[in-house]
């Protein structure tokens, strides 16, 4: 089923109609702002981009699609960097960023109501002043949005103690892929029957579009305090992260950068960190003062005992914002050090991390490309940066090459193709490195139970273009739907 020019003028005249002129792009210069997320490799310009107000606004736009049998594809701020919002071209985009009223803050509830394009740090900033706050902090905070977190079931720092986005939603109103206004979840901590809120959150806009989220808040920690342990290896660095959790301490975050990240955080932000270090680790604990006071002497002399050469501990919040300045800096940083660069995600177990960065230093020895490491330590979730120049003759691929090893290698390990930032388009090539086609079927079921028309957000997180109806198995040639001419492959 192709959409034709004049199915999406009658489409755009639709939705004008239900929203206002004013909320439909249909310009190709002014949709070519959308053609990317923060994966800029893939560009697609949307067919029209809709920015709905409200849950109402956004349901009519779903619907108007259904009737015209257009697929449509969800967008928050745009930050994610596995491709999971780039637009279809005969599709629309509905971008949530007119959607950004934070409808109450409940600190008795311990629980805050938004409309799913409130950015992540402006839930914080309207509950600290009762004492509470958001916990689950992407780098990317000050601009990714509440809606882009629940699909991605996004991760951060302090994610190792306080859990993901997935721990922190009680509650969503979503618009479904037919246009019907629901609700799972609620204020409350569970609900009876099959856990489809857990099904939503980190589905990707393929279950349908969040336009409301209840988040949990929590109590903001009465003392933090912060160090900065430098090593000369990462082996080194990874064995004292072992260290600190094997001794039953969670640090609300363990973070590493190895040194060619460390090298790029100080060309960019001049966090002066220790200089020779192979390694650095930032460590934070938060809870009760005696508590965090005893702990954190624990973990000093764990890293000491893991041959930290030098150890500096924040004296001030100024000196803490300098050692998560480099640490938050750093992905954009690479930038100066590389043309180009992939931000690779995957997990392993804590305890293969000596092994699996070793192993990546010899992959990038073995293809001469360079590999810069800045992660989430403590979760074992990696962030290798794979860096490149594409004007030079076969660097991309191999680069590629790398980066598709590194996930090999997490697989091998236990681990998984990606930790925080999603498959979307860009990793679901790689699903089957991970799932068999029967896993993969079985997902296919609950994706066809809320969308049996498959138009909410086409060709992302699966890598073969299964239909609802077809017979789960394997298959090869075109599907019977597609040579009926009754489908076509996103
Ligand atoms: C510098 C940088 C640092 C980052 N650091 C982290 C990090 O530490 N941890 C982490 O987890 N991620 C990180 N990310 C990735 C990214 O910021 C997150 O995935 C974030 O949650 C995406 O939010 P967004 O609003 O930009 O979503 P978008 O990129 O707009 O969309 C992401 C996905 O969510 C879907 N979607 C968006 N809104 C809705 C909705 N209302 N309902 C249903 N589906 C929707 C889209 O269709 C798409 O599949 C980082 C990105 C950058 C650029």
């Amino acid at each position: 089923m192709s959409t034709t020019t004049t199915d999406l003028a009658a489409l755009a005249t639709a939705l004008r109609a239900a929203i206002g002129a004013d909320r439909v792009i249909s310009d190709r210069q002014e949709l070519r702002t959308y053609e990317c997320d923060g994966l800029a490799q893939y560009k697609v310009v949307p067919a029209l981009v809709a920015l709905p107000a409200d849950a109402a606004q956004c349901a009519a736009v779903v619907r108007a699609c259904v009737a015209a049998g257009v697929p449509f594809v969800a967008r928050g701020s745009g930050t994610g960097l596995s491709g999971g919002a780039l637009p279809h071209a005969d599709g629309v985009l509905i971008v949530t960023s007119r959607m950004r009223d934070i409808l109450e803050v409940a600190p008795s509830d311990e629980r805050a109501v938004v409309q799913p394009g409130v950015i992540n740090l402006a839930v914080s900033r309207a509950a600290n002043p009762h004492g509470w706050y958001y916990a689950p902090d992407p780098s990317s905070q000050q601009i990714c949005s509440i809606g882009g977190n629940v699909a991605e079931n996004s991760g951060g720092a302090h994610c190792l103690k306080y859990g993901f986005t997935t721990n922190h939603v009680t509650g969503v109103e979503l618009v479904t892929p037919d246009g019907d206004r629901v609700r799972l979840g609620g204020r409350a901590p569970d609900a009876p029957g099959y856990d489809l809120l857990g099904a939503f959150v980190g589905s990707e806009g393929t279950l349908g579009i969040a336009t409301e989220v209840i988040v949990r808040l929590t109590r903001l920690p009465e003392s933090v305090r912060t160090l900065l342990a430098a090593f000369e290896s990462t082996d080194q660095a990874g064995a004292a992260t072992s260290a600190i959790i094997a001794a039953g301490v969670v640090p609300a975050a363990v973070e590493m950068m190895d040194a060619l990240a460390i090298s790029a955080a100080e060309a960019a932000v001049h966090c002066g960190y220790p200089a020779g270090a192979g390694a650095v680790l930032i460590v934070e604990l938060d809870g009760p003062e005696p508590e965090v006071a005893a702990q954190f002497d624990q973990v000093e002399r764990l890293c000491r005992d893991n041959r930290a050469f030098e150890i500096r501990i924040a004296v001030d919040d100024a000196e803490r914002a300098l050692f998560w300045k480099g640490r938050k800096s750093a992905f954009a940083a690479v930038g100066r050090i590389s043309p180009d660069y992939i931000v690779q995600d995957g997990v392993i177990p804590r305890t293969a991390l000596p092994e699996v960065l070793r192993r990546i230093g010899e992959l990038s020895a073995e293809r001469g490309i360079r590999v810069a490491n800045v992660f989430h330590a403590g979760d074992g979730n990696l962030h290798p940066l794979v860096l490149f120049d594409a004007s030079v003759d076969g660097q991309t691929e191999r680069a590629e090459e790398v980066s598709g090893a590194i996930l090999d290698l997490c697989v091998r390990h236990g681990g998984s193709i990606t930790g925080e930032h999603g498959v979307g388009m860009d990793k679901a090539k790689y699903m089957p490195r991970m799932f068999t086609d029967d896993d993969l079927d079985t997902m296919q079921l609950l994706r066809c139970a809320f969308d049996p028309a498959g138009l909410a957000n086409p060709g992302k997180v699966f890598p073969t273009p299964r239909l609802c109806g077809e017979v789960p198995g394997r298959r090869s040639g075109a599907h019977p739907a597609q040579e009926a001419g009754l489908a076509e492959v996103f």
